[in-house]
């Protein structure tokens, strides 16, 4: 990447300020709606092994205007102050968009994950938490962490915990960070949720076949192929039920280790298999390898769709003109920088960003946080009540018709809903609702691009409930 080129933040600003051209919102709105409400810079420090070990971190809460305010926690030493910012403020876009009622927030603790024992790793958690509790930034009403890069339930599970030594009688206290083991208040259908989502939005961008017929594409998500960059949860979610639920063909892998491609297809289940029992992806059987220096060819491989499922800026000035797939499907948080994005537009590809893309994790973290509210599991008391509904009507045919329905079928007709049903059901309505409301505003406003409609969209939610707020005329 060019060291003249804009940040991760500037780029984020740029996309915003490119979006209010088309709204007709007053300039002191867009202002509030625009800066990052708190900013929480904290260093503190952690015994490891004999050394003390200061490490610095942070808590951005973008937007206020609905609380708490959501967002990841990531662990990586790329971490400051300006990503967090940049990513504090894509959570308040994306859970508008997704009428999720959170404002956006993003904590970043400045360590390599890998470099650090399970126990040291718990202790900086442990610390990271009390320091946010000690300021009040963290509750259940305040502010929700989750899990972003470098971190999942595990330190969720932590989070809680360390929460719940503070807050003792708080009835709610599980509510106060999402993506929790399920067996320590959390749902199921988490792990896999921003990665299903992403399938979700892929699948109904490739069912509208006008978008299709413009790329050279045939209607319909099944038979496409697709190349990913990343296998860490997003990414290899993604692959998984885009293969397994789309029948789409994966010819491409990136990771840390390199990168592969098979144009034949690679079976996902296997690969990650294969990864667990080699320590790498390269020399996949039947597949062309290219090393850690080549990594990035990921990117540029043919393909209709590549979903960038790693870190920001991944795509660049330098190798977007040589980005082949006609759909780029954006599961991380900025992995295209804003130059990147002007070529791959004037080349006309199909870009969905990130900002509905891979809002996934955090409409089931809302479903978490429901659930923890409501201190019962989703399905529970319906469940058996619809099961006997359906079942009495399947007799009720049977005995009008006197045709029997055999018991295969009758189970899977007869049946209530349980908590995943549920959770992939609000899911799959949330990312369709979001992909059309974002196109509708993208054909109604004549926009070029799925990123600005997007922005559009947020804008104007969040302009909306200042109005009804009362703090603006
Ligand atoms: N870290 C995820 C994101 O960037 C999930 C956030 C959440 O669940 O609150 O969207």
């Amino acid at each position: 990447m060019s060291s003249s080129a804009p940040n991760f933040f500037q780029s984020v600003q740029s996309y915003f300020d490119k979006a209010t051209k088309f709204t007709d919102i007053d300039a002191g709105i867009l202002q509030q709606i625009k800066v990052c409400n708190a900013v929480y810079r904290l260093n503190f420090p952690v015994k490891i092994g004999n050394e003390v070990k200061v490490i610095e971190a942070y808590r951005v809460q973008h937007s206020h205007h609905r609380l708490p305010t959501k967002g990841g926690i990531r662990y990586s030493m790329h971490v400051n102050q300006d990503e967090v910012m940049a990513l504090a403020t894509l959570m308040t876009y994306k859970c508008a968009i997704v009428d999720v009622p959170f404002g956006g927030a993003k904590g970043g603790v400045k360590i390599n994950p890998w470099d650090y024992t399970e126990e040291e790793l718990e202790r900086i958690t442990r610390r990271y938490t009390s320091e946010l509790v000690k300021r009040n930034f963290i509750g259940p009403a305040i502010d929700v962490p989750a899990p972003d890069y470098g971190t999942g339930p595990r330190e969720m599970a932590w989070i809680y915990d360390t929460y719940r030594t503070f807050k003792d009688n708080e009835i709610d206290a599980a509510g106060c960070v999402t993506g929790k083991p399920v067996s320590q208040n959390g749902i199921v259908g988490r792990t896999e949720a921003t990665g299903r989502g992403v399938y979700f939005g892929i699948r109904e961008a490739c069912s509208v076949a006008e978008d299709m017929q413009k790329l050279g594409l045939k209607p319909g998500i099944g038979g496409k192929t697709m190349a990913v960059q990343g296998l860490g949860n997003v990414g290899s979610y993604t692959a998984m039920i885009s293969q397994d639920e789309g029948d789409v063909k994966i010819v491409g892998i990136g990771e840390v280790e390199g990168a592969i491609y098979k144009e034949s297809g690679i079976d996902i289940h296997d690969l990650i298999r294969f990864r667990k029992e080699t320590g790498s992806i390269l020399n996949y059987p039947g597949a062309i390898s290219f090393g850690k220096e080549e990594r990035e060819k990921v990117l540029e491989f043919e393909c209709d769709i590549l979903v960038p499922a790693a870190l920001e800026n991944a795509i660049h000035a330098d190798n977007a003109p040589r980005v082949k797939a006609k759909i780029i499907a954006e599961a991380a948080n900025g992995p295209l920088t804003a130059e990147a994005e002007k070529i791959l537009l004037e080349k006309g590809k199909l870009i969905l960003p990130d900002l509905f893309l891979n809002a996934g994790g955090v409409t089931v973290s809302y479903f978490e946080w429901l659930k923890n509210l409501s201190h019962t599991r989703f399905g529970r008391l319906e469940k058996r009540f619809n099961q006997r509904t359906y079942d009495n009507l399947i007799s009720y045919i049977e005995k009008t018709t006197q045709k029997k329905v055999d018991d295969f079928e009758r189970t899977l007709i007869a049946r209530g809903a349980d908590e995943i049903d549920l959770v992939r059901s609000g899911l799959e309505e949330t990312m369709i609702n979001a992909y059309h409301s974002v196109r509708d505003i993208k054909l109604s406003k004549g926009i070029n691009d799925y990123r600005t409609a997007s922005f559009v969209c947020a804008i104007e939610k969040i302009a909306d409930d200042y109005s009804a707020l009362g703090i603006f005329p």
